[in-house]
């Protein structure tokens, strides 16, 4: 199985495509259908696993529900999404009204079998999807390549809890990380999730 990363607007958040599954689908409905229009996708996805709920992740999520996709997301990420509080001067939660309500700790079984891991932290409903089969991680805003983390300091965010998040990540065998943002980590992710950890645990206290 191949994955497929789709770089959406407005602010370049990774969409990832495997089989039949989505991961994030960006911020922009339009951009989305015409870009699985194009590529002959349009019947062929699904599912939408969403990783939160910020709107740069989420926020053309109900174009997928118009083409017969369900739609999945972590439950504590509901009501601060319907809250939606502002971060500079934009609505950073899109209020999603999913399909399925994750609780974390199920396996999805998609045609790609996928962990639910609830990493809160960035956000409090943030999720990771892990294939323990392939040794693959779609991580979110958690962890990026390089020993990157997400951001605390939007509201809903956590630093102790985000550490946490890092750490339980840390136990997992990862090969392959497919971030929310910039790079995917083609090897060896493991080491960059140490790395994120050992930085997280240093500069966020
Ligand atoms: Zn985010």
């Amino acid at each position: 199985m191949k994955v497929k990363r789709v770089i959406t607007p407005p602010l370049a958040a990774n969409a990832y495509i495997a089989g039949d599954v989505m991961i994030d689908c960006g911020g922009d409905a339009e951009f989305i259908l015409r870009y699985l229009s194009e590529n002959g996708l349009i019947k062929k996805v699904r599912t939408l696993l969403l990783t939160h709920a910020h709107f740069d992740h989420a926020g053309a999520y109900f174009a997928l529900q118009g083409i017969g996709a369900k739609v999945a997301i972590h439950a504590d990420e509901l009501e601060i999404a319907k809250s939606n509080p502002m971060a500079y001067g934009m609505l950073l939660f899109t209020p999603v009204e999913p399909d399925i309500v994750l609780k974390g700790g199920e396996v999805l079984d998609l045609g790609i079998k996928l962990k639910v891991i609830h990493t809160p932290g960035h956000s409090p409903g943030s999720v990771c999807y892990y294939d323990a089969d392939r040794k693959w991680l779609f991580s979110g805003d958690t962890v990026f390549a390089g020993g990157g983390f997400g951001r605390v300091d939007f509201p809903g965010g956590d630093a102790a809890k985000l550490i946490s998040s890092l750490k339980k990540l840390t136990e997992l065998d990862v090969e392959v990380l497919y971030p929310g943002h910039d790079e995917v980590v083609e090897d060896n992710a493991d080491r960059e999730i140490v790395k994120a950890y050992e930085i997280a645990r240093r500069v966020l206290f």
